[in-house]
């Protein structure tokens, strides 16, 4: 049981209605590590620059993610990104991306990074999202995640892409804009003849739906009174779908399944949005997962169906 994630590993400068911090620990991979590893042994894959401080792996380390397939290039600049968001949370504006250490990045996956039988290519260039899946001989389970830049400037990489792995994690908007299909279930439908048989819809606070031939099944978000900062809120969301679903040892989940990895999703996210960055995740404790799951399945019934 364990699960191998490429991504970003950033810095992030994010200014909310709430506020802002400069060059906080972020990144699509870091967001969702800190999540799934409350489920299984998480390996991270991809290039730091030399401003990559040692407290930021140690973060890492502390909370059990392996950082050896963690690669500092000396001279270079970790990737950084800066974004806002304004009243409506639901939209991240992007208001700088600099690749750094990634534009010339080959990735070697270790042995036991290669053997992971999860895998999770989280949101980064399509073609490095390839090349990891390409190494990656024990995956049973690949998942991917992108965003509306790489739809826009490499498209025909990123549906490369999504027809090598089984699960697709997009939020609602990239799934239309990436299909040019205005009405959702006929764009999740158009991405299931791209490859994936699991196609999850990520709606921000809204929550998310799940799409597979059999059907499908919605799941709102955890109504919260506080939310300062909704970035990496779907990769907490994918840590918690795919790690619940590693520590099931399964490649074809069931339903019931599929359902309880949505509320494991949910619950993630819901606590990464509660304060800036990775902050609140990085200290959360097994029993708090617990109780909001519980409060979660109490207040929805999503396990009433079986
Ligand atoms: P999320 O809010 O879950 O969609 O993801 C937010 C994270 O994605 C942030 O921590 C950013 O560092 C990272 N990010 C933003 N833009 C990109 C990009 N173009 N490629 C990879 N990661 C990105």
């Amino acid at each position: 049981m364990a699960l191998t994630v490429v991504g970003s590993i950033a810095f992030d400068s994010v200014r909310t209605p709430f506020g802002e911090r400069d060059r906080m620990l972020g990144g699509s991979s870091v967001h969702f590590a800190l999540a799934a590893r409350f489920f299984t042994k998480v390996h991270i894959v991809g290039p730091v620059g030399d401003d990559f401080e040692e407290e930021h792996l140690e973060l890492l380390r502390t909370r059990g993610v392996d950082v050896s397939d963690v690669e500092r290039v000396p001279g270079g600049q970790t990737f950084f990104w800066r974004g806002h968001y304004d009243v409506d949370m639901n939209v991240a504006h992007t208001d700088d991306t600099q690749l750094g250490v990634f534009a010339d990045f080959e990735p070697k996956l270790s042995e036991s990074s290669q053997a992971a039988e999860v895998l999770f290519l989280g949101n980064i260039q399509p073609d490095l999202q390839r090349r990891v899946r390409a190494q990656s001989d024990g995956s049973r389970l690949a998942a991917l995640d992108s965003m509306n830049l790489w739809i826009q400037t490499t498209r025909d990489s990123l549906v490369a892409a999504i027809g090598e792995v089984d699960c697709l994690l997009f939020n609602d908007s990239e799934i239309r804009m990436l299909t040019e299909e205005p009405n959702l279930a006929r764009a999740a439908r158009a991405v299931m003849e791209m490859g994936p048989r699991i196609v999850v819809a990520k709606r921000g606070e809204y929550g998310a739906v799940l799409f597979t031939p059999e059907g499908f099944f919605a799941l709102p978000g955890f109504v919260l009174e506080d939310v300062r900062d909704p970035t990496g809120a779907g990769d907490s969301f994918a840590g918690g779908f795919l790690g619940y679903l590693d520590m099931q040892g399964t490649d074809k989940p069931d339903a019931a399944a599929l359902r309880r990895a949505m509320a494991y999703g949910t619950v993630l996210a819901s606590f990464n949005v509660e304060e800036f960055g990775t902050e609140r995740v990085a200290r959360l404790t097994e029993d708090e997962i617990s109780d909001r799951y519980e409060a979660l399945r109490g207040m929805t019934h999503f396990e009433g169906q079986g």
